[in-house]
């Protein structure tokens, strides 16, 4: 059974009809003596990209690599159901190439390429990005770029962060012991031996320890230096 990966094309990337594409890609490759052949690509180490595919190869073309696969599938289901009349059509157009060890991606489908893998159920969603799609604290839909928090979630708590991070800050700070220590590891030391209730705040809030000394870092060499 065909499955295909949701993280591979995003609807507005996808075309209309993929005959013309193909057509336009063969031009572009032969033109610009591209080396092309006809692969399939693993999904380890692999780059998916969301861009046209002449920004796709160009960039192959400035990077100096002609080394191209590109591939293309034919729709060809046993229960096409409505979509019969799209048998034999391209359903699939891949462009790959390499550097470093990376793949670079790029994968088109058509629109109806795409419903029809809905009304079949087959579209996966890659779940290392399924806890992006809703805000942690406030369950709202994320923006694409936004992961864990919305932006709005995200000022509120580095709002709420700030003040705890001062409010704990400025008690240890005083401390001359404190002050006199020159890196976060020992710093990191001298909390859990005297302030482990400092380290478990900063854990209860959610509130990485190097955020909280890079404040308090500063702030304590500002005392011992107001102290001499
Ligand atoms: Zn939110």
């Amino acid at each position: 059974m065909l499955m295909v990966n949701k993280m591979l094309f995003k609807k507005h990337n996808n075309e209309g009809d993929l005959e013309r594409l193909k057509g336009e890609i063969e031009d572009y490759l032969k033109k610009n003596n591209f080396v092309v052949f006809d692969g399939k690509i693993p999904e380890r180490n692999t780059i998916i990209w969301n861009e046209n595919w002449q920004k796709f190869l160009e960039t192959a073309k400035s990077l100096e690599i002609n080394l191209i696969s590109f591939s293309t599938q034919e729709f060809d289901e046993e229960e096409p159901g409505e979509f019969a009349k799209y048998i034999g059509k391209i359903c699939i157009l891949e462009l790959a190439w390499f550097k470093e060890g990376i793949i670079h991606n790029l994968v088109k489908v058509p629109n109806w390429f795409e419903d029809f893998l809905e009304s079949k159920k087959l579209l996966e969603v890659d779940s290392r990005f399924e806890e992006r799609f809703n805000c942690q604290d406030c369950d709202k839909k994320l923006g694409e770029n936004e992961y864990g928090r919305c932006s709005s979630c995200e000022t509120k708590k580095k709002q709420k962060d700030h003040k705890v991070i001062k409010e704990l800050a400025e008690k240890i700070t005083d401390e001359e012991e404190f002050q006199n220590l020159s890196n976060n590891k020992q710093r990191e030391f001298y909390l859990a031996e005297n302030h482990s209730e400092v380290l478990e705040r900063l854990k209860e809030e959610d509130i990485m320890i190097n955020t909280f000394f890079s404040f308090a870092g500063p702030m304590a060499k500002e005392k011992k230096k107001a102290n001499k």
